[in-house]
């Protein structure tokens, strides 16, 4: 099978692409290498550097490579970011994606996998949450997907395009050859892990006053691995029909409980202080991922939050500055 991965430089994509390369598969990614890394890209994959924004240098890779199916990574992903720039958020996740869509119609492209987010929920009305929560995005970063969650459910009725939305909970740790590198970086675990490196003097954790059992965020943290496994298994699953996922472990941490893992995992004091509440941060996002289980067989090989920082910890400790060496 050929896989065409938009955003294959990424952090998820990067992993996603390794686990696709093991099972046999044939790989082409599209990357225009603004936030990826061409060092992440595996070896046995094709490189197309493009931008999703350019629709004829999208309709000529999808003309020369004939993938059988797309996996779309490739976005804007920051909630803070999207609250300071919401335009740029949904405009370009929802008309690079469009473009990429409308072109794989045109190609005869038929199978997506859509990364897509917790982000989707800003409040939920229960913990943990299933696929039948109430989508209202806490962010433009989850509206974009959920526009995008719809133009896919719009073009298999018009179409017959199959679709598998994942909606990630939070993405964390690392492969052996591939862990997280953003440039800025503003997720919590390698921040946390920047400390415990000596590079970055202290965390500042969000906002301790929200409704939880420490007054910090609870967020579901998934090993990147298991993160990419479901990608292949919605994939194998694609023609028995179009399917959305609730990804995560279904065990929520809160900020300080990461800190404190981290800890633990570094043998390093990594000093915190308290700071403003970043806007757009719902309180807690767990996932009920019941029906992925059910559904596909899919089992998180890695569900501590231990092991998914000493993960991470491995990584970042081989690469200290990450891609960039
Ligand atoms: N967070 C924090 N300090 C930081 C970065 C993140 O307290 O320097 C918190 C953030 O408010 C959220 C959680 O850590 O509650 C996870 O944030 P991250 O950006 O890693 O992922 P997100 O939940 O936005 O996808």
């Amino acid at each position: 099978m050929k896989i065409l991965v938009t955003g294959g430089a990424g952090y998820i994509g990067s992993v996603t692409v390794e686990l696709l390369v093991e099972t046999g598969a044939q790989v082409v990614v599209l990357d225009d290498l603004s936030l990826g890394h061409r060092a992440a890209v595996h070896p046995s994959a094709e490189l197309a550097v493009g931008d999703l924004a350019d629709r004829a240098a999208v309709d000529e890779v999808l003309a020369r490579t004939r993938p059988d199916a797309v996996m779309h990574f490739a976005a804007r992903s920051q909630v803070g970011e999207s609250m300071r720039e919401p335009f740029r958020y949904v405009g370009d996740n929802v008309r690079n994606g469009l473009n990429l869509i409308e072109s794989m119609v045109e190609h005869g492209v038929r199978r997506f996998i859509l990364s897509s987010t917790a982000a989707l929920f800003g409040e939920p009305s229960k913990i943990p949450i299933d696929e039948q929560e109430r989508i209202v995005p806490g962010s433009p970063y989850g509206e974009s997907k959920h526009m995008l969650e719809r133009i896919l459910a719009w073009t298999e009725v018009v179409h017959g395009m199959r679709f598998a939305a994942l909606r990630y909970f939070n993405a964390a740790g690392a492969s052996e050859a591939r862990g997280e590198h953003h440039d800025p970086e503003t997720h919590l675990i390698p921040l946390v892990l920047q400390v415990a490196l000596g590079q970055r003097e202290r965390i500042t954790v969000f906002g301790d006053d929200y409704p939880t059992r420490d007054g910090t965020c609870i967020r579901d943290y998934i090993h990147i691995i298991d993160l990419a496994q479901a990608h292949i298994l919605a994939l194998q699953a694609l023609d028995q029909g179009s399917r959305t996922y609730n990804l995560g472990n279904g065990q929520g941490f809160s900020v300080m409980e990461v800190i404190e893992a981290a800890r633990a995992v570094t043998g390093h004091p990594i000093a915190h202080v308290l700071g403003e509440r970043r806007p757009g941060d719902p309180a807690a996002l767990v996932a009920d991922s019941s029906k992925i289980r059910a559904e596909l067989g899919w089992s998180p090989r890695f569900p501590e939050l231990r092991s998914i920082v000493d993960s991470a910890w491995r990584w970042h400790r081989a690469h200290p500055q990450g891609y960039a060496e």
